[in-house]
């Protein structure tokens, strides 16, 4: 199974685009989150896998498209409750290779799709395929729902200070308190 993975991997990383367009192949399979060192500093665990196909075709002007499919589930800490959560990805894109020679050349550059450098006959799909997923992250993790951050323990401001005026309460009296009060309580 490991050497499976390792092989998808490989393959990713040095893809003859031209010849899987021509012989019509597509490939599929798993990526170790861990693999992608770029990406896994950035979440709470780095385990699990991302899914991934790629579809080689050529288009109505000839050019060698590639349809790539990516699914995964991350693991990021919520920036608001601090808890982890589970941020789901499902995303398809399309490249289009492109020489060395047409990066020069803005004319000949695709305007529809995202190049893909071809380096010596190869492209490397797993740089793209980390890119796009990057790309997928949110600018702050954060729960969509507030509620699922209260689930974990956070409290709203108001909770907060309701939770703050209770302690107080049961809190010795301090004889220096009423010095203390904050500014906002004279509103
Ligand atoms: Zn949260």
């Amino acid at each position: 199974m490991v050497s499976e993975r390792s092989t998808f991997l490989s393959q990713l990383r040095h893809i003859d685009p031209y010849r899987m367009m021509r012989e019509g192949r597509e490939i599929a399979g798993a990526i170790s989150i861990a693999s992608l060192t770029r990406l896994s500093p950035l979440l709470a665990e780095t385990e699990g896998e991302a899914f991934s196909e790629a579809i080689f075709s050529r288009d109505e002007i000839k050019r060698c498209i590639i349809s790539v499919k990516i699914k995964t589930s991350l693991v990021l800490t919520c920036q608001r409750c601090l808890a982890n959560y589970r941020f789901d990805i499902d995303r398809s894109f399309q490249v289009s290779a492109v020489e060395d020679t047409d990066i020069h050349d803005e004319e000949s550059l695709p305007d529809d799709y995202e190049p893909i450098l071809v380096e010596n006959g190869f492209i490397n799909l797993l740089d793209t395929i980390e890119d796009e997923l990057l790309l997928s992250l949110p600018l702050v993790a954060m729960h969509e729902d507030i509620a699922d951050c209260v689930e974990q323990g956070y409290r709203t401001k108001s909770e907060a200070l309701d939770l703050q005026l209770e302690k107080d309460e049961q809190a010795p009296v301090n004889p220096f308190r009423v010095l203390k009060k904050p500014v906002d309580d004279e509103k």
